[in-house]
């Protein structure tokens, strides 16, 4: 399966890697582990020489991991490396603690810690991992990359992958007139995907409503800004730190799409309008300028090549959950990938990426899409806000809106079964003080037993190469007797009851043992 010889130049590059990823972003690197951990080879194009750039780096990189992706990272061991969130607060919190500390906004609008009925997620344990942190583009990237070239993944920098050719079995990657090959190509190369244009998938969606801005400023008269949030009848700014602000201008996008140069004069203009005052820029350091063009490939795949991430779907940052979609992206593709490179995906299984993946893209582009709305200046949009705005300071409603900007309810529609299939699994605390999370590190599907029950024992020794098996006393169950795990720590089939044999070798067959395949003992 590993690749063991490497040619200098493009026609004599005997190496066939497992994958070549286009793009060593965070999704492309966390995939590229994912793939490592189940012993792929994996090789990472990744455009930039440098992996270093200020636009990874506090303020302008901060990223808001939600309760998926904290998870993701946590069961790979990962979670604990990250440092940013320990010594930093989050610049887009207020300062007020207790009851009334924001902990999150939908369109602007906050809802509140003490207004969130965390009784009604039902399945959310007391140990669980976060439901949100701040990061750092540039720490996530480095931990990833570590990671990545710990399991032996390669990195190629400043290679930029400008176009590949498919056969049905092996897929040729281009760089300029230099080529690399692999069993399969994955797209991970962000919102302009050289990968998903060469591959003509449609990529289909809405056209932006507003530019927006991101900028490190001198400010001469910073008190004529207000504090926070705000939004306004012409767009939303945002002082989160002394002289970083976020603007947000509904001109249709069009700056944004000029490519013109950003200018402090252009910046200061553009702030002075959005924010009503006559404030004064004396200088303008770093700036960049994003959109809400919502749109999302209409397939994931084809043939050999894959897309995840930025380069499968694209949406306004509001809300911060672009990195969180892509990062699970990885996490859902990478052992089903792997899977189906070693032979022992059960049919369907890489096809599940797409169905279980689009819908939730799907989701996260509407949740954007309705909160541009809401910001809009017109009457009908400000109608709507105020109505939005009464319901998120309800119980319900601020319950509702964190469950879906923090990912509780995140889970794929499996149809039938335990209310908790197709659910991420509660982070069960063991009596030993172990969690469940913890024992993920290695990516393998678990067979977890409450009750160390002898004929599910007996059934799991003929899959001990493939799912492995762990019992013991939990501080809190949930009502629950046993619980098949896939590797992306996704529940495949649970029960309440007295375990039947015959259901937990089918939920198997569907996620993780091809059948016709030998068998072994354990
Ligand atoms: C202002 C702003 C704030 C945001 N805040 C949040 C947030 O709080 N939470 C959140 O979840 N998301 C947030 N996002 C979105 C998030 O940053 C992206 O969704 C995320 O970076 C996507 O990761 P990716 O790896 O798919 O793509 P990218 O991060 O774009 O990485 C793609 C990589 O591919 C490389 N590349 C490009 N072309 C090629 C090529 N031809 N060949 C080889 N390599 C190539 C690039 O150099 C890059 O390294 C924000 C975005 C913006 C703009």
């Amino acid at each position: 399966m590993k690749a063991t010889l490497e040619g200098n130049k493009s026609t004599q590059n005997h190496i066939i890697y497992d994958v070549v990823i286009s793009g060593g972003g965070p999704v492309g690197l966390f995939l590229a582990c994912e793939l490592a951990l189940a012993k792929c080879s994996v090789l990472i194009l990744e455009k930039a020489e440098n992996p270093y750039s200020p636009l990874k780096q506090i303020p302008f990189g901060i990223r808001g991991l939600s309760a998926p992706t904290i998870e993701a990272l946590y069961r790979r061991g990962l979670l604990e490396q990250l440092e940013v969130h320990k010594r930093l607060k989050n610049p887009h919190q207020s300062n007020k603690q207790g009851a009334r500390r924001q902990r999150g906004h939908f369109a602007g609008i906050p809802f509140y810690d003490g207004d969130i009925d965390i009784s009604q997620w039902r399945y959310r344990l007391s140990s669980s991992t976060d439901t949100s942190l701040i990061s750092e583009m540039l720490e996530l990237e480095t931990v990833l990359s570590r990671r990545a070239e710990a399991l032996g993944v390669k990195i190629r920098r400043g290679l930029a992958v400008t176009g590949f050719h498919q056969t049905a079995n092996e897929v040729t990657v281009q760089v300029g007139d230099r080529s690399f090959k692999g069993k399969w190509l994955v797209g991970c190369d962000g919102s302009r995907s050289v990968v998903r244009k060469a591959a003509g998938f449609e990529f289909a969606g809405t056209e932006p409503e507003f530019t927006g801005y991101s900028a490190q400023v001198d400010i001469a008269d910073p008190e004529k800004l207000n504090p926070g949030r705000n939004v306004t009848p012409s767009g939303m700014y945002l002082q989160s730190q002394p002289g970083y602000v976020i603007i947000q201008d509904f001109d249709g996008g069009a700056f944004h799409s000029s490519e013109k140069p950003i200018t402090l004069q252009h910046v200061q203009r553009v702030l002075r309008r959005v924010s009503n005052t006559d404030v004064t820029l004396t200088a303008l350091h770093i700036a960049t300028t994003w959109t809400d063009r919502a749109r999302q490939s209409t397939s994931y795949r084809n043939g050999q090549v894959l897309l995840a991430g930025d380069a499968a779907h694209i949406h306004a940052p509001l809300g911060g959950q672009g990195l969180n979609l892509g990062l699970g992206d990885a996490m859902n593709l990478g052992w089903k990938l792997a899977a189906t490179i070693q032979g022992q995906a059960p049919e369907g299984l890489l096809d599940s990426y797409y169905t279980e993946r689009h819908p939730i893209g799907a989701q996260v582009l509407d949740w954007s899409r309705a909160q541009v709305t809401i910001m809009e200046k017109e009457p009908y949009a400000r109608a709507l806000n105020a109505i939005i705005r009464d319901l998120m300071n309800t119980r319900d409603g601020a319950t509702y809106f964190a469950g879906r900007v923090w990912g509780i309810n995140t889970h794929y529609d499996f149809a039938g079964g335990h209310p908790l299939v197709g659910y991420s699994v509660p982070n069960f605390a063991f009596e030993d003080g172990k969690k469940i999370g913890e024992l993920m590190h290695d990516g393998q599907g678990i067979l977890l037993d409450f009750d160390e029950n002898a004929s599910l024992k007996n059934w799991v020794t003929e899959y001990a190469d493939r799912i492995k098996y762990i019992s013991g006393r939990v501080k809190e169950r949930l009502g629950v007797k046993a619980i098949l795990i896939r590797p992306d720590g996704i529940i495949a089939w649970a029960s309440d009851s007295e375990p039947d044999c015959s259901e937990v070798n089918n939920a198997a067959a569907r996620w993780l043992v091809r059948s016709g395949l030998k068998r072994q003992k354990g």
